[in-house]
């Protein structure tokens, strides 16, 4: 990986998402070699992906170059690379770019989309965790719509524009109330030509309510948000089967559609290496002690997504969002100078719970922070404020401030372009024969 040899203990961080660069940021004061590695050379805001999808913003906004912590700090090294594997005996990565070997090893890897070991489904369903799968699916939403305006059969217009989202947690209902508005006010100034009743939103749910981590009242309000918009609630439903064309679910019901998004859970991007004992089967999370190291290794880390700390308030580890990475990579990085010295008072993981929340079209979404649970105009605010002031990077805030101005004021007469064209076929970009 061509990281020079140093005096000074090499700090190996695999992953640049929230617990990356939280850890990063806070490591740079430290006598250490820092080498970060990403997939990408950027940290994607994941919780706005869904906005990319939708065209309300551009993809450049929510991106941050990982390079830009190599004029902020010394000893910095970035490589963009996708890591296979850790040989802990040895202490070495191996990676698409070469091997390197670490001192201590922190693993940020996030998850990826868990298909349920369904490989059918996988082949077919749009998925929607990085930034590329965010712009092919804008790209289908939008040649979709180009090519219902040119096709004269009245069921494939319907095929074409019914668009089915499965899974109802907090991105599922966010993308399903981002189409529904784009039904409200796109679709009748740029096609007038479509008949508006042939688009559909189905969001299907396996489990008996939408927002299944969130509040009743979170619940309920986001139903009748969503039902306002026109939204078609499916719960207690399992999809089984999609060829790319029908999607059948375990009690009977089919949906004809072109666009089956997935949104149904994740897996932990877990590399492999590392002892089977350091890993939950299910989820595939490493288990970490209350600092964040890896069973049964002193110099092995793991953070955010990937790591499933066990305590009596969180017996299956805490959720899976942004708050608790970033905590965990700070308490890591307070107790760092103590683990550089090779000492043992370090202090313990403590979650500190600030609230969950989603938001579902213009002026209405639902959040509950501690007792307190907000649904409608003032939760949107929250949820705005709680995104703008978490996205990374001052110029990303700035852009989708004006953004956010621009759509509200203009009723999302932002451009929607068919840049990179999608092909479902073939999983590439199409030609314009192909459309
Ligand atoms: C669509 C969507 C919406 C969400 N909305 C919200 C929300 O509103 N609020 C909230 O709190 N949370 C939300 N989340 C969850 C939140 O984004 C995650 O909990 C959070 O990103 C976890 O941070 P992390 O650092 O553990 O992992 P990530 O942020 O996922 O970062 C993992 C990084 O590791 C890299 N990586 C993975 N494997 C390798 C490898 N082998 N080699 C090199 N690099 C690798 C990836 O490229 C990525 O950059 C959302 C997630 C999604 C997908």
């Amino acid at each position: 990986m061509n990281v020079p040899k140093s005096d000074l203990p090499r700090v190996v961080v695999i992953g640049g998402g929230f617990a990356g660069l939280t850890l990063v940021k806070r490591l740079r004061k430290l006598p250490i070699q820092l080498v970060m590695i990403n997939k990408h050379n950027y940290h994607a805001f994941q919780p706005l992906l869904y906005q990319i999808s939708t065209s309300g913003i551009e993809s450049d906004s929510i991106a941050y170059p990982l390079r830009m912590f190599i004029k902020k700090q010394q000893n910095f090294y970035f490589r963009m690379a996708d890591v296979k594997e850790v040989d802990p005996e040895t202490k070495i990565i191996k990676s698409d770019i070469g091997n390197l070997s670490y001192d201590y090893l922190i693993i940020n890897t996030g998850t990826k989309t868990n298909y349920f070991g369904n490989k059918e489904i996988k082949k077919h369903a749009m998925p929607m965790k990085t930034i590329p799968q965010a712009l092919n699916l804008r790209s289908l939403i939008l040649q979709n719509f180009e090519r219902s305006t040119v096709e004269v059969d009245e069921e494939t217009k319907k095929f074409l524009l019914n668009f089915v989202i499965v899974g109802a947690g907090p991105t599922g209902v966010e993308l399903a109330g981002a189409i529904a508005e784009f039904k409200k006010s796109v679709l009748p100034l740029d096609y007038p030509d479509l008949d508006p009743s042939l688009m559909k939103i189905n969001l299907l749910e396996g489990g008996d309510r939408v927002l299944p981590p969130m509040s009743e009242h979170a619940s309920k309000k986001s139903t009748k948000f969503l039902k306002e918009l026109g939204v078609e609630i499916h719960t207690s439903t399992i999809v089984t089967e999609y060829d790319g064309k029908l999607a059948k679910t375990k009690d009977g019901k089919e949906f004809a559609t072109r666009t089956l998004i997935w949104s149904a859970g994740v897996i932990a991007n877990n590399i492999k290496g590392l002892p089977e004992e350091c890993t939950e089967p299910r989820s595939k999370r490493y288990f970490v002690n209350e600092f964040n190291q890896i069973k049964g290794y002193k110099n092995v880390f793991a953070l955010g997504d990937v790591a499933l700390m066990v305590s009596e308030d969180y017996p299956r580890g805490h959720p899976q969002v942004a708050q608790p990475a970033i905590q965990q990579a700070n308490n890591l990085a307070k107790n760092f100078p103590k683990i550089l010295k090779g000492t043992h008072n370090l202090k313990s993981f403590t979650y500190k719970d600030k609230g969950s929340m989603a938001t579902i079209g213009r002026n209405k979404a639902v959040a509950d922070i501690n007792k307190l649970k907000f649904g409608g105009f003032i939760a949107w605010l929250i949820w705005m404020f709680v995104h703008l002031i978490s996205l990374v990077g001052f110029k990303n805030r700035m852009v989708i401030l004006i953004s956010w101005i621009y759509n509200y004021t203009n009723y999302n007469k932002g451009a929607r372009l068919i840049i990179r064209r999608f092909s479902v076929t073939k999983r590439r970009v199409r030609t314009n024969a192909e459309l």
